[in-house]
């Protein structure tokens, strides 16, 4: 195997419970270490058996995160790029089954023409080259590995065999092991209870891995005798336990490994001499605009089908966060589920009741449909600010069509086959694709805006790119009605053939995308659209509150500063 020179590589597992914040901690530490001027990337190795998560439900996976060069991914890549401030590729994400179906494709092609193929080594050295591959480009000091599941999972031992046999390979200063459990904290004893990290590191043990730094998450800090204690049973000096305890904002946890030191001793036991101290000012600021914004707040609901697993919508979440801290606003988020709304006698207006902006989440399928129609219906007869994404903007056209320009049987072809005006439609080169696994519409595509449109207003120039993740269309005969009644197609292809954005003239800012703006806003740079949006909800919301006459707070609703997990 090709050796990359100089990349040290640093593998994050994670013991005792699953949710732990692998993800989080990585990006974190990425973050720390870029701040102090390396060149970091970071990577997810998942175990499970589907080529991409591209395939699973929502309910299975949470969201499926979209990169530019069209990979469908885990949801920690949308963590690397928030906190990294570095675009993510296919590179970063492999599953098992992309190691297998590889492994397997080249014992077809004959490339071990006389051997037996097994797991070891066949699977393992696959498996290794991968982990080294974005190392090889030339352009890291560090490359981080997030290794999906808890240690313990049958599947992952392969991953767990690499980096073992890597670390031998590449030597103690080139490789590092970061193992993140769970120090629990039991009322009835009042006591932190370290058994289960004990474990934890046992069975890592168990496959010949000694963890160099443990990452205890906890809901109190821990004690330097508790550290001292987990050290002590678990090989490791007490200042290679480092406390994480449960955080108000994700965003916080970089600020508290930073006072742990988690980088520095990195950087030590690697053996990296040359860094400078962190430049984490616009960090902190930010922290700071999310806690304490000092322009009120606003409430948007969310409208989708799975309104009880927030994962699903990670990066819209996420990128509220961002809006909120740049229009200097708390953002509530609403939770609303699609489908109650299609039920006889539910009441729109009651679902909807003090929000000031709503969101009508991307999905497939057909259950929610009606119910999303009618929300949005509501938001463009009450001039509520709107933004649609994919499906929402897909819904938002046939809501149009229907109410608007009297196309009352409209639909997307997607939920009627038969339909008999379909202003959603399969796009052409999509009716002849049978496979479902990664035949999308994906990843970063141009879009051209139109000048005066608000879509030109919130991006500041004419030429953008954004990330797609989709098989159905607008439908190009029916430009003509729907721009007669007053919509505008104030983005499309460079060509002009494909809507990738609707507009309302007549609306205080409603507006619809067939890409997904939520991938791609983070901390240092927050998202046009989201911020066009947000800030849309803060001027309707300033104008209700003045209106009313009641300039006290607005009911609380669910905060999307969730915590660290
Ligand atoms: N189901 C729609 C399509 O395939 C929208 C997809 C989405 O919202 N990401 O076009």
């Amino acid at each position: 195997m090709a050796r990359p020179k100089n990349v040290k590589h640093i593998f994050v597992t994670g013991g005792v419970v699953s949710s732990l914040g692998k993800g989080i901690l990585s990006a974190s530490l990425g973050l720390l270490l870029k701040s102090r001027g390396l060149r970091v990337a970071i990577q997810k190795f998942d175990p499970y058996i589907n080529v991409d998560p591209g395939t699973m439900s929502p309910y299975q996976h949470g969201e499926v995160y979209v990169t530019d060069d069209g990979a469908e991914t885990d949801l920690d890549l949308g963590h690397y790029e928030r906190f990294l401030d570095e675009p993510t590729s296919q590179a970063s994400n492999l599953t098992m089954g992309r190691v297998y179906k590889s492994v397997i494709d080249k014992e077809r092609q004959g490339e071990y023409l006389g051997g037996t193929v097994q797991v070891v080594p066949h699977v393992i050295d696959e498996i290794k080259e991968r982990m080294n591959e974005q190392a090889r480009n030339g352009s890291l000091d560090v490359l981080i590995t997030e290794i999906g599941g808890t240690i313990g999972d049958i599947e992952s031992l392969p991953f767990l065999e690499a980096m073992r046999q890597m670390k031998l390979e590449l030597g103690p200063r080139n490789l590092l092991n970061i193992h993140l459990t769970l120090v629990p904290y039991i009322k009835a004893a009042c006591e932190l209870k370290t058994k289960p990290t004990q474990h934890s590191v046992k069975m890592l043990l168990e496959t010949g891995i000694q963890p160099d730094i443990l990452v205890c998450r906890s809901e109190k800090p821990l004690s330097r005798e508790i550290k001292n204690k987990v050290g002590h049973f678990c090989n490791l000096h007490e200042s290679d336990v480092i406390g994480l305890n449960d955080c108000d904002t994700i965003y916080g946890v970089p600020l508290m490994l930073l006072a742990e030191q988690l980088d520095k001793r990195v950087l030590k036991k690697l053996n990296v001499k040359k860094y400078k101290e962190p430049e984490l000012a616009y960090w902190r600021d930010f922290i700071n605009k999310v806690k304490h914004p000092t322009d009120g707040e606003v409430t948007i609901a969310i409208c989708g089908k799975y309104t009880e697993y927030p994962d699903a919508y990670k990066s819209i979440l996420e990128a509220f966060v961002h809006a909120g801290a740049v229009n200097n606003v708390r953002v509530n988020v609403r939770l609303v589920r699609a489908e109650d709304a299609e039920e006889n006698g539910h009441d729109v207006d009651d679902a909807l009741k003090g929000v000031h902006g709503v969101l009508v989440a991307p999905g497939f399928g057909d259950r929610g449909i009606e119910g999303k129609i009618r929300f949005i219906q509501y938001a463009r007869e009450n001039n509520i600010p709107f933004l649609g994404i994919c499906l929402g903007m897909q819904c938002a056209s046939i809501e149009f069509a229907r109410n608007v320009c009297d196309l009352t049987e409209a639909n997307s072809t997607e939920f009627n086959r038969r339909c008999r005006q379909p202003v959603i439609d399969l796009m052409e080169h999509q009716k002849k694709v049978k496979e479902k696994g990664g035949t999308m519409r994906l990843g970063s595509y141009p879009c051209i805006l139109k000048e005066g449109s608000k879509a030109y207003q919130a991006y500041g120039k004419f030429l953008i790119n954004e990330r797609h993740r989709h098989r159905y269309e607008f439908n190009n005969d029916f430009r003509a009605a729907f721009e007669e009644h007053g919509m505008v197609f104030s983005g499309t292809s460079p060509n002009g053939e494909l809507v990738e954005i609707i507009e309302l003239m007549n609306h205080r800012w409603f507006v619809g995308v067939q890409f997904h703006p939520e991938y791609k806003s983070r901390v240092h740079s927050v998202h046009a659209l989201f911020k066009g949006f947000v800030g849309a909800a803060r001027e309707f919301a300033l104008g209700a509150r003045q209106l009313s006459f009641e300039p006290g707070p607005l009911p609380l609703e669910q905060p999307v500063n969730e915590d660290a997990g």
